[in-house]
């Protein structure tokens, strides 16, 4: 039946797509995985990466307490008239409301999905030889390593297996012996080119490199060195996941945060393709953000906004991490949507306008009926019919998440928002301009992708072994 062609898809992609609506249900491990061959990304040790508890760093459980007295607050608050800011952030949710009810409605009317979704942390490394790589290890502080003065003689060491081509009877190859390079590992571009994931080692920790990708590991000011010198050369998509300011003492023990003025200087242009590029934004809720989005960075980036992204929370029973309607604690997350001009050539710029136009104009999901023929006319008239696959561009698309099965009184949103980071990537690609395979770019990496390159000041941060198996 159709909805065991779901399933089945699911367990094979990480994607579940929901027909009554235009959400899709992620599996961040199982996207990740894709991404490697000889290990994987061990569901046990993803989820729990996000709860290492060493004393300060651990927050205090967010008590029923403390969600009755922030409800109790936010009853007061109603009470009092919203100033000018909250009436537009509440007018922003108000619209996407009734898209994320829908979405979450209809996961939970797939019953097979909620069982295997019950399950998801606890799921178990298909093959058998699995190994567990969980070994004790000091975690790194790459941004301490990176200010002292040995930082520039640093050097990672990637150990590229040589294979030998089993003897008779077949088989797969066998890893023989292997091939060690030493590369300085801050400032510098440091790139696995083979088609199979490395591993590599730095101060005696061990990390896992996926397969055709790169890391870049510095601080904001070298950014610079990552613009390429052709810029046919430059990025088709670009993520960036910013360390936002929020105000909130905890984040700031978990990784430095930088003030909005520094975005501004983010060589957006110079980063992206002359055929263009999809710029995914993941923003907070806060208003003041989204106005400093829109009126600043977008202008100054010379990105077009497209549509959003939400990104609905969920707990391993698949309720909503929070009152949907709780005004400073939401269950959702927006992803920002935008394109960049690079210098599209004449052919590719009309059919792309187009585009924008359309995305920009019926935005509304009531009026699908409609851009659906706008585009097959579009389609038609430029001989373009890459316009109709562009359409389920989410005018508004909601992603669901799970967050295993872990009770989610123990985490802060921002926590989970960073595990779906990167899974959602291969969504993204489906929307992304320029020849392909396209190239594709993390600013503010913390972990890295099979056909990637991870920029930020720590993107080996969750590529240490202790997350993975051998397969
Ligand atoms: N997308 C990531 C993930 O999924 O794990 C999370 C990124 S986190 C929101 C922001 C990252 O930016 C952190 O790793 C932080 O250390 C890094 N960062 C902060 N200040 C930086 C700077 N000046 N230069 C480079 N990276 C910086």
């Amino acid at each position: 039946s159709q909805t065991n062609d779901q399933l089945s898809t699911f367990l094979k992609s990480g994607i579940y797509r929901f027909e009554s609506s235009n959400a899709l249900f992620i599996d961040p491990v199982r996207i990740l995985n894709r991404s490697y061959t000889r290990f994987r990304v061990s569901p046990s040790s993803y989820y729990s990466r996000f709860f290492e508890s060493n004393g300060a760093k651990d927050e205090p459980a967010a008590t029923s307490t403390g969600s009755r007295r922030r409800k109790r607050k936010q009853k007061e608050k109603r009470l009092h008239t919203l100033n000018e800011r909250e009436q537009i952030a509440d007018q922003r949710h108000q619209e996407a409301k009734p898209l994320l009810l829908k979405a979450h409605e209809a996961l939970l009317e797939a019953t097979d999905l909620l069982a295997v979704i019950r399950n998801l942390r606890s799921e178990r490394c298909s093959s058998e030889g699995c190994q567990d790589l969980f070994l004790p290890s000091i975690e790194q502080s790459f941004v301490e390593l990176a200010s002292v003065w040995q930082a520039p003689l640093y050097e990672i060491t990637l150990n590229f297996p040589l294979y030998r081509e089993p003897t008779e009877g077949g088989g797969l190859p066998l890893v023989h012996s292997s091939e060690q390079r030493l590369i300085p590992v801050f400032n510098n571009l440091v790139v696995n080119e083979t088609s199979k994931d490395v591993e590599a080692e730095f101060l005696n920790t061990r990390y896992i490199i996926p397969r055709k990708s790169s890391f870049y590991m510095s601080d904001l000011g070298k950014i610079h060195d990552l613009i390429p010198a052709e810029s046919d050369c430059g990025f088709n998509l670009i993520l960036v996941d910013p360390p936002w300011e929020n105000g909130s003492a905890r984040q700031k023990l978990k990784y430095p945060t930088l003030p909005n003025r520094y975005f501004l200087s983010l060589p957006i242009k110079q980063l992206t393709h002359t055929e263009g590029a999809l710029l995914a934004l993941w923003v907070t809720n806060r208003e003041k953000l989204r106005g400093f989005v829109e009126k600043e960075l977008y202008p100054s980036w010379g990105v077009k906004y497209m549509a959003t992204l939400y990104w609905l929370k969920v707990k391993a029973d698949c309720i909503l991490t929070s009152d949907l309607d709780l005004f400073h604690h939401r269950p959702y997350e927006c992803l920002l949507l935008g394109y960049c001009h690079g210098e599209v050539h004449f052919k590719n710029l009309l059919s792309y306008c187009c585009r924008l136009e359309i995305l920009n104009v019926y935005r509304d999901l009531n009026l699908y009926r409609i851009i659906k023929s706008s585009l097959v006319f579009l389609g038609t008239t430029l001989g373009s019919p890459q316009l109709e696959v562009y359409f389920p561009c989410f005018a508004h698309l909601v992603l669901n998440f799970c967050i295993g099965a872990l009770s989610v009184s123990k985490f802060d949103s921002s926590q989970i928002h960073i595990m779906l980071c990167l899974s959602i990537s291969e969504l993204l690609l489906e929307y992304v301009p320029g020849s392909k395979p396209a190239r594709c770019i993390e600013l503010f990496a913390r972990e890295m992708l099979g056909g990637w390159t991870s920029w930020g000041n720590e993107p080996l941060h969750f590529q240490e072994s202790r997350y993975f198996s051998r397969t």
